[in-house]
This record gives C-alpha cells, sequence and structure tokens, in this order.
C-alpha cells in the first residue's frame, strides 16, 4: 500500500540456494555479501568498500531475489523501496522518504538498501520537462544523490538498485562512488530452466512421469518469474481437476495459458 512505502529492515530467509542459474552475477554479489560480513578485511588494506550495485536485466529473471539473497547470506536487514512508488507522489514527499530510508537503514548497518525500478526515478534528467510530476520526480533523485555521497564509503550500508532500462538512467548514477558496478542477470538459458524449475517443482507434488528436461525445452523465452508461475498455475490446474498429483498434461496446459497471456501482452505492447 501507499503508506507503507518501503520494507522496513526486516532480515530475508532467501539464500544462494532459492537463485536459479545466474552464476555469473551470484559470484559478483559473493563480493558484497563479503564486504557486508567482513568490512574490516577491506578496510584495514585501506581499501573502500563500493556504496552500490546495478543489477540489470529483463523482468522477472531474479533481480529482487538475488538481492533479497545478498541480505540473506549476509544476514543483515533489508531495506527496500520502488521506483514505481514515487511516480505520483505529492512534493516533497518522495524525497522525505529517501531520506527516511537512509536514516532508517544507516541506524541498523550494516544493512542493504534495495531500490526497485530505479528508472522510474533515475531516468536522465531535463527530458519531458513538461510534465507535471517530473520536478517531484526530479526531487527524489537528487535526494538519492545526496544521500548516496553523503555517507561514508564504509558506512556499512550498500545499496543495490535494479533496472530494465540502465540505458535511460541518469548517467550521475553511475558516477564512480555511486552505482559504479553493473551486474547483469540475464534470461536462463535452458540449463538455467531446468535448474529454476528444479527449485520452483520442490513444494509441489508430482506425477512420476514429468520430467525436468522437457518443461525445460517446452518454455524457451520463459523467465525465472514465469516459470515460477507456470508451476504453479499447473498446481492450480490438477486441483481443480481434483487429482492427486501434478501430471505433465496440467504444466502443458498451463504453458499454453501463459503463451496466451504473453501474447496478448505483447499484442497490447505493440
Ligand atoms: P522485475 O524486474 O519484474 O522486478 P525481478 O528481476 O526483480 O523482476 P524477481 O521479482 O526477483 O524478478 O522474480 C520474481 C519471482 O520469480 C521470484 O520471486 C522467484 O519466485 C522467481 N524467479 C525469478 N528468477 C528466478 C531464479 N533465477 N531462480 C529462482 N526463482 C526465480
Amino acid at each position: 500500500s501507499k503508506a507503507q512505502l518501503f520494507e522496513k529492515g526486516k532480515g530475508t530467509n532467501v539464500t544462494f540456494k532459492d537463485v536459479a542459474g545466474l552464476e555469473g552475477a551470484k559470484e559478483e554479489v559473493q563480493e558484497i555479501v563479503d564486504f557486508l560480513k567482513n568490512p574490516k578485511k577491506y578496510t584495514e588494506l585501506g581499501a573502500k568498500i563500493p556504496k552500490g550495485a546495478l543489477l540489470v536485466g529483463p523482468p522477472g529473471t531474479g533481480k529482487t531475489l538475488l538481492a533479497k539473497a545478498v541480505a540473506g547470506e549476509a544476514q543483515v536487514p533489508f531495506f527496500s523501496l520502488s521506483g514505481s512508488d514515487f511516480v505520483e507522489m505529492f512534493v516533497g514527499v518522495g524525497a522525505s522518504r529517501v531520506r527516511d530510508l537512509f536514516k532508517q537503514a544507516k541506524e541498523k548497518a550494516p544493512a542493504i538498501i534495495f531500490i526497485d525500478e530505479i528508472d522510474a526515478i533515475g531516468r536522465a534528467r531535463g527530458k519531458n520537462a513538461n510534465m507535471g510530476s517530473n520536478d517531484e520526480r526530479e526531487n527524489t533523485l537528487n535526494q538519492l544523490l545526496t544521500e548516496m555521497d553523503g555517507f561514508g564509503t564504509n558506512s556499512g550500508v550498500i545499496i543495490l538498485a535494479a533496472t530494465n532500462r540502465a540505458d535511460i538512467l541518469d548517467r550521475a548514477l553511475m558516477r564512480a562512488g555511486r552505482f559504479d558496478r553493473q551486474i547483469y542477470v540475464d534470461m536462463p538459458d535452458l540449463n538455467e530452466r531446468k535448474e529454476i524449475f528444479q527449485v520452483h517443482l520442490k513444494p509441489i507434488k508430482l506425477q512420476d512421469k514429468v520430467d525436468i528436461d522437457f518443461l525445460a525445452k517446452q518454455t524457451p523465452g520463459f523467465s525465472g518469474a514465469d516459470i515460477a508461475n507456470l508451476c504453479n498455475e499447473a498446481a492450480l490446474i490438477a486441483a481443480r481437476k481434483k487429482k492427486s498429483a501434478v501430471e505433465l498434461q496440467d504444466f502443458l496446459d498451463a504453458v499454453d495459458r501463459i503463451i496466451g497471456g504473453l501474447e496478448k501482452k505483447n499484442r497490447i505492447i505493440s
């Protein structure tokens, strides 16, 4: 809801085990986990710990999940907000939310701040200047930049942000000492889809004949979120038919339903 604009520093119980595939991205964020757990190892040698990293990739590929896993692995609190919550905001509210978020995270440091859909506040400034809400977005962005510059490199707070449009972000966000690292989170390939199925089929009661290799082959172009959705849809279909286990046909029916939905979405976009 709008009243609860960010998640306040709750721990997460997500770990790297919950994130299937994404080996390269996991390796990169492993370093961030280490910064949070063993800051002295770095600061004693005079190293400055990075303040932020940008997770870049298509929707539903696990960026939020990965950010939560960083907090879970490091066992630090997770503060999050979504850029899209700031789109229709009263004057001054966006900036004060950002200030509040950083203040709370600093108090609870070491901690992770996660900003989802950062492009909604971090689009390059000075474009669409005639749009009403634009000033407020700029105020929010400026506050974010101020906060990132304001805290010391070794404050124990690391900011992760996610976007699928790194190309439209204000360059100022990517400057040294801000989001100066980019981590790519790509769509899963065949093997990664298998791994994602393994994670999401775990809670599901399967009929023996359900073959993960086959399911992975039937789902090119599916993101992790699509696969999670597929597994659940299949279970819902089987339950509706009062089956005692989920069968291959339920997955195939769910694939049809989801592909139908994706096509409809694409038709609306194009
Ligand atoms: P968006 O850009 O739309 O915010 P995102 O990249 O942040 O998407 P998530 O919100 O992390 O995607 O993914 C949604 C859900 O999809 C996850 O909670 C998880 O259930 C599933 N999922 C996505 N990627 C993976 C993955 N690599 N491994 C396991 N599950 C995944």
